[in-house]
This record gives C-alpha cells, structure tokens and sequence, in this order.
C-alpha cells in the first residue's frame, strides 16, 4: 500500500442534528475523502457498524442518543472501536472537552470554527489513519510470514508444534481425545529424479490443497519438513482419525497432476496417533506417531498404520 491519500478515497461520516451543520462539514471536506452524513446518534451507529469509516466527525448536542452515547458504542464495538472520533461541537467548556477525550476522541474541535483549521485537522487524523492502517497490515502480513512455509503456504513446523502444544494442554483439562496424522510421501526421490525439483514442488504444493480441502476447518495442516507434513485434529478419536487418513490416501491415489506430458501420480502413507487426557508430552505423540509412519512405510506404503501413544506415558 503506498499513499491512501492518493489511491484510495477516505470515507467520511459527518453526525449532526442539524442539518445546515452536516452541508457545511460536508463542503469543507469534500476535498479529503467522500463524506456520508448521520442526522441522529442512533443513524450514526448504524452507518458506522454496517460501513466502518475512516474518521467521524460527531456533534455532541443531539437528541435521544447524544455525541457521549454514540461514542460509547462505538468504542464498544471490535467493528468501529478504532474508528477515530473527532467531536465537532458547540460546547466549549473544558470539561466537555476533557469528558469527550476521555471517552477516545481523537480530538475536539469547537464552533464556530475556522475552516481551514477543521481541514488541516482533519487531513492529519487521516493521515494517522493511513498510517495505523498500514501498520496493521504490516503485522498481519508478518504474523503470516513467521508462521507458514513460503513454498506450500501450510502452516510451518514452529506454528504446528505450538498449535499442537496448547492441544496438550487442552485436551488434558478436557478430557476428549485428538489425534494427529503424519504424513510422508512415498518414493518422493523417484518424483524429483524422474520430473525434475519444480515439478516435485509442485506436488507438494498440490498435496497441501488436497489436504487442506478435506479437512475441516478447526484441523491443522502444516509441513514439518521436505515432503513431511502433518496434521492436528481436535476432538477426534483415533478411530475417526483413521477414516479421515484413510479418505486422504484414496484422495491422493485418485489425483493426478500433469507433468512432462505425463499424469504424474503418487500416494502418500500415513502414521496416526490419538492422544487423551492421560497423553504423554508433545514429543512423546510425535514419536508414536513417526513409529507408525515408519511401520506404514515398511509394510507397503499408501496405507495408515496407528501408533499408541499411551504406551509412552
Ligand atoms: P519414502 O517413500 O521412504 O518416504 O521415500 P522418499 O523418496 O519419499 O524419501 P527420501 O527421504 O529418500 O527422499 C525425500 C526427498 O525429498 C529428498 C529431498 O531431496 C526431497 N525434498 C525435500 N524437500 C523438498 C522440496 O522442498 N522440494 C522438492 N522438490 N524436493 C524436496
Ligand atoms: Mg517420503
Ligand atoms: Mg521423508
């Protein structure tokens, strides 16, 4: 995102009772970002929930709900809470004002006004905005930076292993059991050695969207490692783990991808372990279920064999 001010209109919404106030606000403005207006306290809540603004102008005088309640309920929406207040009033006292900021106005702007001050005023609250904006999607680019692989975008290993440590702890206050798969794929050498490296990227890539749209949505999918990856179910019995490792597998056998003029095909095999309230640590489930990989890969590869992880407390 570069310069909002430039690329991107503002929006803002001018409250005030009377409407005379709102046509000059709205002219003043005009220049910043297209402005919407509110004649009540309670049009004004409705407007801001259903289409968040970047700034509010709020006169504080009105009738039923006055500019104190109308910020009140702002603030206590996750909606609009960051939504910045600037209260456009004709009450001068300082109390008002120190009443107004203390409710999270941004600022307190009182009439008459000059014009051109409301103008600057504003034009820097939005800027402020811009800013806080960018900041935010900054951090929640980042936060998906640290916690997925950049090839596959799955979750990555750190993510997983604490994802499947509050799981643990979970499950040990609750009592019902989850379960966890792990997954390798099979020959996957044979794959790089045949297609070539990008080709075997693309399976990978191809194997993630395979799992993620079986599982549901509270699962973790994550790569652990090269062509390893693993998978958290919560609440799931290693009975019901088995059915849903067992649908995977057929989903894999049943894809193809095309490579080199070729249907490129593999399978993958998979180790399964549950663990309840009287579970062993984290790694203690993750080496039950590498075992039950390993079994799964000495038997014949392509099929789920379930690993117990009680055995290990
Ligand atoms: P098995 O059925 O026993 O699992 O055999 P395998 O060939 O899948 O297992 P092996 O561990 O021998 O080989 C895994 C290969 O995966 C070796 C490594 O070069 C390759 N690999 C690891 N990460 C990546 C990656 O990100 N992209 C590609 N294309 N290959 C990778
Ligand atoms: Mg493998
Ligand atoms: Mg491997």
């Amino acid at each position: 995102m570069s310069n909002i001010m430039e690329n991107q209109e503002f929006a803002i919404l001018v409250v005030d009772d009377a409407p005379e106030n709102v046509m000059l606000l709205s002219l003043i403005l005009k220049d910043l970002g297209s402005v919407s207006s509110a004649l009540s306290g309670r049009e004004a809540i409705d407007k801001a929930l259903e289409n968040p603004p970047d700034l509010i102008l709020l006169d504080i005088q009105m009738p039923e709900l006055d500019g104190y309640d109308v910020i009140k309920a702002l603030k206590n929406d996750p909606r609009t809470e960051n939504v910045p207040v600037i209260f456009v009033t004709g009450l001068s006292d300082d109390g008002d004002e120190e009443k107004g900021l203390k409710l999270g106005a941004i600022d307190y702007i009182t009439k008459p006004y000059k014009p051109t001050v409301v103008t600057a005023r504003v034009r820097n609250h939005l800027r402020l905005r811009e800013y806080a904006v960018r900041l935010e999607h900054m951090n929640v680019e980042l936060e998906r930076l640290a916690t997925t692989d950049a090839l596959t975008s799955a979750f990555n290993r750190r993510y997983f292993m604490s994802k499947l440590e509050d799981e643990v702890e979970r499950v040990r206050r609750y009592k019902h059991p989850s379960s966890l798969l792990m997954i390798d794929v099979d020959h996957f050498k044979r794959i790089n050695d045949t297609y070539g490296h990008d080709v075997g990227d693309i399976v990978l890539v191809h194997l993630v969207k395979l799992l993620e749209d079986q599982v549901r949505q509270l699962d973790t999918v994550a790569r652990i490692g090269g062509e390893e990856f693993a998978i958290l179910l919560p609440e799931t019995s290693k009975k019901e783990a088995v059915v849903s490792a067992e649908r995977l597998l057929g989903i894999v056998r049943a894809a193809s991808i095309e490579a080199a003029g070729d249907n490129l095909q593999f399978t993958i095999s998979i180790g399964c372990t549950e663990f309840g309230a009287e579970c062993p640590k984290v790694e203690g489930i993750l080496k039950t279920a590498d075992l039950a990989l390993y079994d799964a890969k000495k038997s014949g590869r392509d099929r789920v064999v379930v690993g117990d992880a009680s055995e290990l407390v």
